[in-house]
């Protein structure tokens, strides 16, 4: 094709410097005045027969050079639609997985093939073998090529080569939607990576709490067990009076039930995450925590105030995963507070008139040292501590922005150096 177009490019350029060295010698002829003389009306003749021949060329050539580019045209416009008839799948595919709002969304494929019947392949340990028509490309560690293919990567690089693929893939449509299907799975993938690192992060920090609570927790719990002691010797020295004995039982009772629920609240801190969203009393959850840090606050020489609205709504919660919210910020303003100081809880309802729409307040205030304007924007950000290495992990706020938003709440912090900061989590009381 491009010998014959080269050939057809030389033949004319040949026949146009001939017809340029044929018009020289005419117009030198006629200069010199040779008109009329014998060889003259042949060389005219010549001249005009190629002048001819050379425009059957060009107008055989431009024809031809129409036709082509119509067929061109032609080719390009049917591309034209297949492509925008493409585009407007993939938009259709990309607005349903939007609407189902789900990386597990697939474009259905209805060419998929089974690779190990297509392969003739026998090898029963390949995690695709029996599995029926799967997309082969998407699962690591298939046996292909006699190894086991080691990353996704190295998939996506190999597989379009192979002919299960271009089975499934017969046309430019289909290798855009499975394009869109391996993205949406490598989505997925990572959204779950996500998940499980958020998860994990939770636990830490959960147990990190934990941990810091549990010193204080140690005079929480032998306060009630002097408390037992006290009990059994009175009992002991007078063991016939039975009202005493009644009533020192009920003492011990009411110091046991302390013991065990401080204790249950110190294991709900360190399980594992798991949300089970129930009604929740946050009146009651905020006492559980302040039990938690009573022993902490007095040895601080922190005084705890507690402004509970008596008939707040309860909420949509995890109850565990809100503890949590609320032990870090109680914690955070009595690390804020080391010279004592006061920690206001207070609870309050909002009925938001405008959309119906009603929602609880949690405010955690303190008269702690406060945080300075340039660092407003950052405290919700992993990591970001100003605590001594080793005390703060800088996790605390952002978990707790999380958990928060999991319960479609907001958190927002107010605070000015020197006077306080107060921490608020606003929830719906339905989600
Ligand atoms: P950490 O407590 O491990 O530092 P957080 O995410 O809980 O991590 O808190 C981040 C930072 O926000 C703290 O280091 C501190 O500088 C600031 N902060 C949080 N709460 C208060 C508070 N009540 N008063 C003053 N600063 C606070």
């Amino acid at each position: 094709m491009k010998m014959a177009k080269r050939t057809t490019i030389l033949l004319y350029l040949s026949c146009l410097a001939f017809l340029v060295v044929l018009t020289v010698w005419v117009v030198e002829f006629q200069v010199r005045g040779y008109l009329g003389r014998p060889g003259f009306l042949r060389m005219h003749l010549f001249y005009w027969l190629t002048n001819a021949l050379l425009a059957g060329i060009t107008v055989a050539w431009l024809a031809r050079m129409v036709r082509h580019s119509r067929a061109k045209e032609r080719v390009l416009a049917e591309a034209n639609r297949e492509l925008n008839e493409a585009q407007e799948r993939i938009k259709k595919l990309i607005c349903l997985a939007e609407e189902e709002q789900s990386f597990g969304f697939r474009f259905e494929n209805p060419n998929l093939v089974k690779c190990y019947e297509l392969k003739n392949c026998d090898r029963v340990s390949c995690p695709v073998y029996g599995k029926g028509a799967t997309r082969c490309w998407q699962v690591v560690g298939t046996h292909c090529l006699n190894r086991q293919n080691a990353s996704w990567l190295d998939k996506m690089r190999n597989c379009p080569e192979c002919i299960v693929y271009q089975k499934a893939c017969p046309d430019k449509f289909t290798e855009l939607a499975e394009d869109f299907n391996n993205m949406m799975a490598m989505l997925q993938r990572k959204a779950e990576e996500l998940a499980t690192l958020r998860r994990q992060a939770v636990v830490a920090e959960r147990r990190a709490i934990a941990g810091e609570i549990a010193a204080g927790l140690a005079h929480e719990i032998n306060n009630p067990l002097d408390g037992l002691k006290n009990c059994i010797l009175r009992i002991r020295k007078n063991p016939s009076n039975t009202v005493q004995t009644a009533q020192y039982l009920d003492l011990m009772m009411e110091a046991l039930t302390r013991i065990e629920k401080v204790m249950a609240q110190l294991l709900d801190l360190t399980r594992g995450y798991q949300y089970h969203f129930a009604k929740t009393n946050l009146n009651r959850l905020l006492d559980s925590t302040l039990t938690l840090l009573n022993m902490k606050g007095r040895a601080q020489g922190v005084a705890i105030h507690k402004a509970y609205d008596p008939s707040l709504p309860q909420v949509e919660g995890d109850a565990t995963s809100l503890q949590q919210v609320f032990l870090n910020l109680e914690l955070n303003a009595l690390a804020a507070m080391p010279q004592g100081g006061t920690l206001l809880v207070k609870t309050y309802a909002d009925g938001n008139a405008g959309n119906g729409e009603h929602h609880v307040h949690v405010e955690i205030k303190d008269t702690g040292r406060g945080i300075p304007p340039e660092n407003m924007d950052k405290i919700f950000n992993p990591f970001f501590t100003t605590k001594e290495p080793g005390t703060g992990t800088g996790l605390g706020l952002s978990i707790s922005r999380n958990i928060v938003e999991e319960h479609k709440g907001e958190i927002w912090a107010e605070s000015q150096v020197g006077v306080g900061t107060a921490f608020t989590v606003r929830l719906p009381v339905r989600q």
